[in-house]
């Protein structure tokens, strides 16, 4: 389906807004609260740290496809942040917003390995043009996140939509496999139920998640089940933990 707009019709929020990650590093409590509504209420899946260790720490952890990063930190000066994330994370969008709208502190941020900046105070519907903006000009799909993954005996491969039990193929309903996807992005990492549904059904859902209980019990059914199909003996699979009051963690099998 092509994306067509008219002439004077506003952009289109990109449709798999849901599936780019953001995380915000900010200490500011009030900018910090309304970045982190805004890029969800635009349909974001976006994480807001107020350190730049947790911030390091939390990119190290999951993939993210931008960072929005404040250079005022109370630990760790912006820049070290920027020079890191960029060694990590070579494809990383960084964003650095900055209060010095001195000329001297934006080329050393670029120079850091940011891709742009943005002086605060700014609008957040100008924030997110400028994401918008940028993450139109990265390829589809980054080969981080298309890329196979492997946990033990099973792999699960975004690019093809084959999930592999010890090398025999498993057939999963469509939401199933992509919860598994979005749990398996982030294995060991402890995953919302709002991340959840927002990544896998619809960025503006509002309400009830009985369909992500359904889908989870379905799909850890379908998981036992082919383990126990497995003629070889039981493969080392993914544990999906239930974390009361939060979500899930996909766990790595040992070893
Ligand atoms: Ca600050």
């Amino acid at each position: 389906m092509s994306a067509r707009t008219l002439p004077g019709m506003s952009p289109p929020v990109p449709h798999d807004a849901a599936r780019t990650r953001v995380l915000v590093i900010e200490d500011d409590d009030t900018i910090g609260r309304h970045l982190h509504a805004g890029l969800r209420g635009s349909g974001y899946a976006a994480t807001w740290c107020r350190t730049g260790s947790s911030g390091l720490a939390e990119a190290g952890l999951t993939r993210h496809d931008a960072v929005l990063l404040d250079l005022g930190l109370p630990d760790v000066d912006g820049m070290d942040v920027a020079r890191h994330l960029r060694a990590d994370h070579p494809d990383l969008l960084i964003v650095i917003l900055t209060a010095r709208s001195d000329e001297i502190d934006v080329i050393a941020g670029l120079d850091a390995g940011a891709d742009d900046y943005l002086v605060k105070p700014f609008t957040l519907s100008v924030l997110l043009a400028r994401l918008r903006a940028h993450l139109r000009r990265r390829p589809a799909g980054s080969p981080a996140e298309s890329a196979p993954i492997r946990l033990g005996d099973l792999t699960v491969d975004p690019a093809s939509r084959r999930c592999l039990v010890a090398g025999g193929e498993i057939t999963l309903r469509p939401k199933e496999f992509e919860l598994l996807v979005a749990l398996a992005q982030r294995a060991g990492a402890a995953v919302s139920r709002e991340d959840l549904m927002a990544q896998v059904w619809d960025a503006n859902w509002f309400g009830p998640t009985k369909t992500l209980d359904v889908t989870m019990a379905a799909l850890r059914r379908r998981l036992e089940a082919a383990a126990a199909a497995v003629p070889e003996g039981r493969p080392r699979l993914p544990h999906i933990a239930t974390l009361r009051g939060h979500g899930y963690r996909l766990e790595p099998p040992a070893g």
